[in-house]
């Protein structure tokens, strides 16, 4: 909480909010198509990357106090989410996410993105995207403006253009095109594209994260938020800079449903942040929340889909002396009666909150022991 907006302060808004939702009728209007039918009542709840309660942008809010405000004012539940990561993607500070994300191998920051409207059964997404310093803005203009999922490249930032966003020549900071040369001074470009290639890329990454040049959760890193309304509405929005020093066009997991993101009004919101390939291999949001579906708790629903990671990393440029996972993934899961969990790979690893009660950071429950590095 800063200094400018009291925890009192909040917490009354967020209360009062509460009760005008309560008194509101059970029929949601303003989303497009059918007005949707929400029968729960719930308390709100914010859950993100512990991201989303580092940076402020130059104002006086992160992200979960954005979004948990937002929604307890009134907007519609994506427009909070959406409203909440534009805080990260406008940070320059935040290296993992939008305007001075770190950029791929030749020094371009591409930007991926989804968002997902549980109450509308609607998604949207960009990948690799340049040039548009909030592509989750891009990826809810996608939904709300086309019969499509999904738009890539130059052709999304044609779309983006079109939508009247700015397109801006290079999304670099100093410190972001100072970490890419760096970057390029400790790899060999010669072996380029090979496997060998992608394994010194990593250890040059890795090495810049021990000298403590950048940490290891902007490496790989991105902001995942997802929100439970006052009326029981759910919506995730999920964005990233993607892998550093990624080889140019690739999409990671975090513009993918049922990878990066998924919202089933029914039961509840799953989205990560982590090594995207190792999501995508399984599917893990869209398999968490059919686990919730099953009954179980947002927390064990993500530990199964972790247990499922660890069997399926079988690479060994993958694991670690111990046999084990060498790379960070971390989900961030709440269900419609406002239980949630944020649970990574090893025990390392926060994730932040928001509830009337104010922001938090928690730590992660882990399915594993040690660190990813361990030897
Ligand atoms: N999951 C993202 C990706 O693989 C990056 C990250 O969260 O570190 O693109």
């Amino acid at each position: 909480m800063n200094e400018r907006l009291s925890r009192r302060d909040f917490v009354r808004g967020a209360a009062l909010a509460g009760v005008a939702a309560a008194a509101a009728p059970e029929v949601l209007q303003g989303f497009a198509g059918a007005p949707a039918v929400i029968t729960r009542a719930a308390r709100s709840l914010v859950i993100a990357s512990a991201n989303g309660h580092r940076y402020r942008a130059g104002g006086r809010q992160t992200a979960v106090e954005k979004a948990f405000a937002s929604l307890t004012s009134g907007a519609d539940v994506l427009e909070a989410c959406v409203a909440g990561v534009n805080v990260n993607e406008l940070d320059p500070e935040d290296t993992s996410v939008g305007y001075g994300g770190l950029p791929n191998a030749e020094g371009v920051v591409q930007l991926d993105s989804s968002c997902m409207h549980g109450p509308k059964k609607r998604a949207g997404a960009v990948a690799a995207l340049e040039g548009v310093r909030t592509p989750s803005l891009v990826a809810k203009a996608v939904m709300e403006h086309t019969d499509h999922h999904l738009l890539v490249g130059k052709d999304a930032q044609r779309f983006a253009r079109q939508m009247g966003f700015t397109i801006e020549d290079d999304l670099n900071t100093d410190t972001s095109r100072r970490l890419w040369l760096e970057w390029k001074r400790r790899t060999d470009p010669e072996h380029f594209p090979g496997k060998s290639r992608s394994d010194a890329a990593v250890r040059a990454g890795l090495s810049m994260v021990a000298d403590g040049l950048i940490d290891a959760e902007h490496f790989w890193g991105t902001i995942n938020l997802d929100a439970l309304g006052p009326r029981g509405e759910i919506a995730g929005a999920t964005t990233t800079s993607g892998l550093a020093w990624k080889i140019p066009g690739r999409v990671g997991d975090s513009p993918i449903l049922g990878a990066g993101l998924y919202v089933d009004q029914d039961v509840g919101a799953a989205g990560s942040t982590g090594r995207g390939e190792a999501n995508l291999y399984n599917l893990c949001s869209f398999l968490i929340v059919e686990n919730m579906r099953r009954g179980m708790h947002p927390k064990d629903a993500a530990l199964d889909a972790l247990r499922r990671v660890q069997k399926n990393t079988v690479e060994k440029h993958l694991l670690n002396a111990r046999g084990l996972p060498n790379f960070g993934l971390v989900f961030y899961v709440l269900n419609g009666k406002g239980e949630y969990a944020g649970v990574s790979l090893y025990p390392d690893r926060q994730y932040a909150v928001c509830t009337e009660n104010g922001p938090q950071l928690l730590d992660c429950d882990a399915l594993l022991t040690g660190t990813a590095s361990d030897a």
